[in-house]
């Protein structure tokens, strides 16, 4: 659970795709803040996370100056990949298989981006680059990245659910025991143990 602010919003889910998906709180509650409200949010936040690279932020902030249309239109796919991703991080979380047409969407997207990935050659080495840089490069990224921690999951920690009231966010649980309950122990974790203390206090003693 955070605050709507991609300056601010804590980045505590583990990876930059599951970060993704706690930009918005939780999805059950009409007055939950989204972070990402305008294109512009998108870029800063996906240089944050550490899906784009940063010498890209400029042009893609001139690119959604120049054309605020398709930069709507852009945000809009990523709200809607967005929502998708959810649901399938949400099924991981919920161990049971993801609904159909969030993982149809998924897949189609990786498609997409998978298809935009090309071979570069830099600093005498190949690398694994981007062909493009218009404004679905966010979009591209996040959901290569996506799809690359899903085929990741037998080598990887599983993910969780904050059981925050009004939180929602994922996360990917590397505690111990596996039994990771708040999506941060500064935020949500202490929200509750106040709650708890709170309701202790107010029960009569004797
Ligand atoms: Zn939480």
């Amino acid at each position: 659970m955070g605050d709507a602010s991609v300056e601010t919003i804590r980045l505590v889910g583990g990876h930059p795709a599951v970060d993704f998906v706690n930009t918005v709180d939780d999805r059950r509650n009409s007055q939950s803040p989204d972070a990402l409200t305008d294109y512009v949010d998108a870029v800063r936040w996906a240089v944050r996370a550490g899906v784009l690279e940063p010498a890209l932020e400029s042009s893609l902030m001139r690119h959604a100056a120049d054309t605020p249309g398709a930069a709507s239109e852009a945000l809009a796919r990523l709200l809607v990949a967005r929502e998708a991703l959810y649901e399938v991080f949400l099924a991981e979380a919920e161990a049971r298989a993801p609904a159909g047409d969030a993982l149809r969407a998924v897949a189609e997207l990786a498609a997409q981006a998978s298809s935009h990935r090309t071979l570069v050659y830099a600093d005498s080495k190949f690398i694994w680059g981007w062909d493009h840089h218009e404004v679905d490069s966010i979009l591209h990224r996040v959901v290569f990245a996506a799809a690359q921690f899903l085929v990741a999951a037998s080598e990887r920690r599983p993910l969780g659910q904050c059981q925050g009231p009004n939180c929602g966010w994922l996360f990917l649980d590397t505690s111990r025991s596996g039994r990771r309950r708040w999506c941060s122990d500064e935020s949500c974790g202490t929200t509750e143990r106040v709650r708890r203390f709170r309701n202790k206090a107010a029960r009569p003693q004797g």
